[in-house]
C-alpha cells in the first residue's frame, strides 16, 4: 500500500479515536518499509534471513503479535507502543491487499494487478463509516486477533479501503479501550489446571523405562499437547491482554 494511504488511514483512525499521540502513530504506520522486519527460513544448505511479507498469514500473524506488544507496552506507559501499533496497522492495511490475479482456476501473484490496486486505493477516501464500525465493534482479544488473521483480502480498490480501515479501527479500539469477556479469569483458571494435567501425561511414559529415549518422547508428545491446547492458548490470551 502507498505510504500516503498508510498514513491517511491511521491519521483519519487514530483521531476519530481522540488520541493524543496520534502524529506518532502515524509517522510509525510506514516504518516496515522503512526497517523492514526479518525472520529465518530454512533453504537446502543453511538457515536465510528474509524480510517478512507483507501479504498473506505471515504479514497476520506478526501485525497480531505486534498489536499485543502494543498492547503491553501501552499499559506499562512504556513509549514504544506508538511504534508497535504503528507497525501493526501497517501490516493489517497491507494485508487488505490482494496481490494475486486470477485465471481461470490459477491464481498467481501479480506486481502489475497489486499496484493497480495500490493506485486505485490511494486515490480514494477514507470511509469514515468504516471506522465507526470497527470503533462499535466488540473487540475481545479472540475477536480481534481472529478478524486480523482470517481476513478476505479484496481486489477491489473501495473493498480494500474498507476493509484496511475497519480492520485498523478494531485494532485501535483493542489496545486502548479493549473488551473483557464475562467470566475469563475463571476459565482460565480451569484450562491452565486441565492443561497442566494434559501436558503432564506423556511423561507416564517414563514408567515404562526412566530411559533418554523416553524423556525426549515425552517432551516433544508434551510440547504437542501444549500447542494443540487451543482451550487453553483461548482463555490464556483473554486475561494477559488485560495484564502489563
Ligand atoms: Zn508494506
Amino acid at each position: 500500500m502507498k505510504w500516503e494511504t498508510h498514513r491517511r488511514i491511521t491519521r483519519a483512525v487514530c483521531s476519530g479515536f481522540g488520541l493524543s499521540s496520534s502524529a506518532e502513530i502515524v509517522e510509525a504506520c510506514i516504518l516496515p518499509d522503512k526497517q523492514p522486519d526479518y525472520t529465518y527460513r530454512a533453504g537446502k544448505r543453511r538457515v536465510y534471513r528474509v524480510r517478512v511479507s507483507h501479504h498473506g498469514d505471515e504479514a497476520a500473524n506478526l501485525a497480531f503479535d505486534y498489536l499485543k506488544k502494543a498492547r503491553k507496552a501501552y499499559l506499562r506507559a512504556d513509549g514504544r507502543y506508538k511504534e508497535y501499533l504503528g507497525r501493526a496497522l501497517h501490516y493489517i492495511q497491507d494485508c487488505s491487499v490482494d496481490p494475486n490475479e486470477k485465471l481461470w482456476i490459477f491464481s498467481f501473484r501479480s506486481d502489475q494487478a497489486h499496484n493497480g490496486r495500490e493506485d486505485a486505493a490511494a486515490s480514494l477516501r477514507v470511509p469514515e463509516e468504516a471506522i465507526r464500525a470497527g470503533f462499535s465493534e466488540t473487540c475481545t482479544p479472540n475477536r480481534v486477533k481472529d478478524a486480523i488473521r482470517y481476513m478476505k483480502p479484496r481486489k477491489n480498490p473501495e473493498e480494500i479501503m474498507i476493509l484496511a480501515t475497519f480492520l485498523s479501527a478494531i485494532a485501535v479500539k483493542a489496545v486502548f479501550a479493549p473488551d473483557k469477556t464475562p467470566g475469563a479469569e475463571e476459565k482460565y483458571r480451569k484450562a491452565l489446571k486441565i492443561h497442566l494435567v494434559l501436558v503432564l501425561v506423556p511423561f507416564l511414559i517414563l514408567l515404562a523405562g526412566l530411559t533418554a529415549l523416553n524423556f525426549v518422547l515425552a517432551m516433544i508428545l508434551s510440547g504437542i499437547v501444549h500447542m494443540l491446547d487451543f482451550y487453553y492458548h483461548k482463555w490464556k490470551l483473554e486475561c494477559e491482554w488485560f495484564k502489563p
